[in-house]
């Protein structure tokens, strides 16, 4: 079993239903609401401990409400929460989406996501040490996910950094990652680099990059400039969110697999999770993957 540490964001996604957007000033009445865990950190914990992986995250919720249900929730996923700090006087992280027909409208408050510190970093050491693979994204601090980087690198253990949301990385960071995680858009921005030649951009950090292609699959490029391209899975869509991070949680649980099976696995998780509506509601367990793949 793999052994996972997830550093990264924990949300609660208060989503609203309505027939129209209010516009400013203005007060109507929707049809549905509903709160759903997320944030990238907890979703990629939570589709790596349901493929399997041994999972500890890493992250800050409030001392609210929220912050209680979210913990209760992860660790009924079976992720370890020892590392996740309560933040008094601070709101845990929330998405407030309003959702009309196809469109949406999403405010984030990151709240206690944006306290995880480079200290939160340094008195994690243990859980660094003790485990196979650290997983990281772009919605905690940068200073933070840059003193990941460096504790993982002093460990000698792998660091996947899936860059959304998308930002321009620097150099020092970019230097520490094993594995960066993009999206055609998100590589093109965290290397600075404009145009539509993803196979060029790949070439650019050799071993180092896997793509994701949305219903196209996923590439990767080896160390000697090879393009390992798995094509994706061919399933009836209902609802993409979280494809992203079921991809990722499944790569950091498959990786040690190496590249070829891991790439093919995590494709045909991100693949299950858009059969099903929501993110984490719709990722799936390790037999349910087996079972699609057989
Ligand atoms: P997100 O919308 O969650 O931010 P993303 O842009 O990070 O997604 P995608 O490339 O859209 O990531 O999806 C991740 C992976 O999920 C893809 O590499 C692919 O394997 C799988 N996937 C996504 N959409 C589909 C689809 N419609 N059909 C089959 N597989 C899909």
């Amino acid at each position: 079993m793999t052994s996972v540490l997830v550093v990264g964001s924990i949300n609660m996604d208060l989503v609203v239903t309505a027939s129209q957007f209010p516009r400013p000033g203005e007060t109507l009445c929707g049809s549905h609401f509903a709160t759903f865990p997320g944030g990238k950190g907890a979703n990629q914990a939570v589709a790596a401990a349901r493929l399997g992986a041994s999972v500890t995250m890493l992250g800050c919720v409030g001392d609210d409400s929220f912050g209680q249900n979210l913990l209760a929730g992860l660790q009924a996923e079976n992720i370890d929460t020892q590392w996740i700090s309560r933040i008094p006087g601070t709101p845990t992280g929330v998405a407030s989406i309003t959702v009309c027909e196809a469109e949406n409208a999403i405010t984030v408050i990151p709240g206690a996501n944006h306290a995880l510190s480079v200290e939160h970093i340094a008195q994690a050491d243990a859980a660094f040490a003790a485990t196979d693979v650290v997983l990281a994204q772009l919605e905690t601090p940068l200073p933070t996910i840059l003193a990941a980087a460096q504790r993982a690198r002093l460990h000698g253990k792998p660091f996947i950094l899936n860059p959304a949301p998308a930002v321009v990385l620097p150099q020092e960071l970019l230097d520490l990652v094993s594995l960066l995680t993009p999206n055609q858009h998100e590589l093109a921005t965290a290397l600075d680099v404009s145009g539509d030649d993803w196979r060029a951009q790949l070439a650019s950090l050799p071993g180092r990059v896997v793509m994701t292609l949305g219903k196209e699959g996923a590439a990767y490029i080896t160390p000697t400039g090879q393009i390992i391209e798995q094509a994706g899975f061919t399933v009836r869509a209902i609802d993409t969110t979280g494809a992203g991070d079921t991809f990722n949680g499944a790569l950091a649980a498959f990786w040690r697999q190496g590249p070829a099976a891991a790439l093919r696995l995590a494709c045909a998780a991100g693949a299950l999770s858009v059969t099903r509506a929501g993110a984490q509601s719709g990722m799936p367990t390790l037999a349910e993957l087996t079972r699609f793949l057989e």
